[in-house]
């Protein structure tokens, strides 16, 4: 690939891959340039060679059906026939140092009493806690809404948009409902990036971004390169210090979006070692941890594999397993393998659609397209709509 390309994209988690891809189908040819070593961002499905290739999600764990957008990448790569079944286990909450049943906490004549507003309150300029406070009930929300929440996004919940939260999307009958891959949700990013005409170039970290009016100059510390188009598909805060010069309107408005950093520990135990039956995860009430997900969706004969996401800077790295492994029922002498992860998610508020129609604004009728999982909402289809949404803009729909 010579110097000057069609389109460069920056940043390989799905925003950026899917970005690529729906680019690519319309003849841009494309490059993701990943500061990690790693393409995927946040969907990470961490591989234990030691242990037999056993696998556990330190991400994004389940995708659905309704999820349009990334079922027509499946599509388009002969995918949708591998999806792979999630097995039925429940969350439980993790309350006073036990587990709990979810609806041992919830207070269910309040909720009944707040039917009638299910179908009437707004969600629009709302917050999480005023919203579902409203919808039903406050003790409802203290005891056990805002904790299921924080253990979604991974944050404190109650500032955050009620919008951006649960989009109601249509569902194809001919898929199953919540879904997986053998291997993880991992075989998604990486059979994008393995398609002809798409190049990914990992330990690229950008520093900086140029524009002369024609074509954009991407820094990489090593090497400049040239692209006709380009496309940001990094956090909001990186977003923010990349935005080239003659974007001024666009950097101010996305200047000073929260991002929340999650301490994620994976821990893996031998199937025989753990007490606690197959779950799909804690949710942690008031905790150190905000949620753990398992991987008992796809029960393994030999290993169970867990990832604990902690609020940062709360507990020291023992400290952690310590907690993790209390909540487990076990103890650190029983871990198999652990692994730790940084992961980010955006920490939006209320007036943050107001946010986006400026710099959307402020990006009309320009080469420049910006995605990422901090426009509609954090899940991976919200994350692919708003990288079609930049593809169709630049490059027709
Ligand atoms: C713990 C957890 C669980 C989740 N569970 C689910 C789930 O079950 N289902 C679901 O739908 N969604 C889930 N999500 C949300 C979803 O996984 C993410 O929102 C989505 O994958 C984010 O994709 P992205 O490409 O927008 O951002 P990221 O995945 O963060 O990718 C951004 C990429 O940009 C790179 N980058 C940053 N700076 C630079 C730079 N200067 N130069 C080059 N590259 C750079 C980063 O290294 C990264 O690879 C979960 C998220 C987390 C954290």
């Amino acid at each position: 690939m010579s110097t000057e390309i069609d389109h460069i994209v920056i940043g390989a988690g799905i925003s950026g891959l899917g970005a690529a891809h729906f680019a690519l189908r319309r003849g841009q040819r494309t490059l993701v340039l990943e500061s990690s070593e790693r393409i995927g961002g946040c969907i990470n499905s961490l591989q234990f060679p030691q242990l037999g290739g056993f696998w556990t999600e330190a991400g994004a764990h389940t995708c659905f059906n309704s999820y349009g957008h990334l079922l027509s990448i499946l599509d388009d790569l002969g995918l949708v026939g591998q999806v792979q079944a999630k097995g039925k286990v429940s969350y439980l909450l993790w309350k006073d140092g036990e587990h709990a049943k979810i609806f041992s906490a919830l207070h269910l004549g309040e909720a009944l009493r707040s039917v009638p507003r299910i179908f009437s309150l707004p969600k629009q300029g709302r917050s999480v806690a005023d919203y579902y406070g409203r919808l039903l009930g406050q003790r409802n929300y203290q005891d056990l809404l805002r904790h299921a929440f924080q253990a979604v996004i991974c944050q404190p919940a109650d500032e955050y948009p009620a919008e951006a939260l649960f989009r109601r999307k249509p569902r194809r009958k001919d898929v199953i409902k919540a879904f997986t891959f053998a291997d993880g949700l991992s075989h998604v990013p990486l059979a994008i990036a393995a398609q002809e005409g798409l190049e990914v170039r990992t330990g690229q970290r950008v520093a900086r971004i140029g524009w002369d009016g024609e074509r954009f100059q991407i820094e990489t510390g090593a090497t400049t390169l040239m692209s006709r188009f380009l496309t940001l598909a990094v956090p909001p805060d990186v977003a923010t210090a990349l935005m080239p010069e003659g974007f001024a309107a666009a950097r101010e408005a996305i200047a000073g979006i929260g991002v929340a950093e999650i301490e994620t520990l994976v821990l893996v135990f031998r199937a025989t070692d753990l007490p606690v039956k197959p779950i799909a995860g804690l949710i942690a009430v008031e905790d150190a941890f905000y949620s753990a997900v398992s991987r008992d969706f796809l029960p393994d004969a030999g290993y169970r594999g867990f990832a604990f996401h902690f609020r940062p800077g709360v507990l020291r790295e023992d400290g952690q397993v310590e907690r993790a492994c209390l909540a487990l029922g076990t103890t650190p002498r029983r871990i198999q393998a652990q692994a730790r992860v940084h992961n980010r998610l955006p920490a939006l508020r209320t007036g943050h659609a107001e946010r986006v129609a400026r710099l959307d604004a402020a990006l009309a009728g320009s080469r420049l397209g910006v995605t990422g999982n901090w426009f509609l909402g954090v899940s991976i289809e919200d994350a692919l709509t708003r990288s079609k949404s930049e593809s169709d803009r630049r490059f027709g729909a």
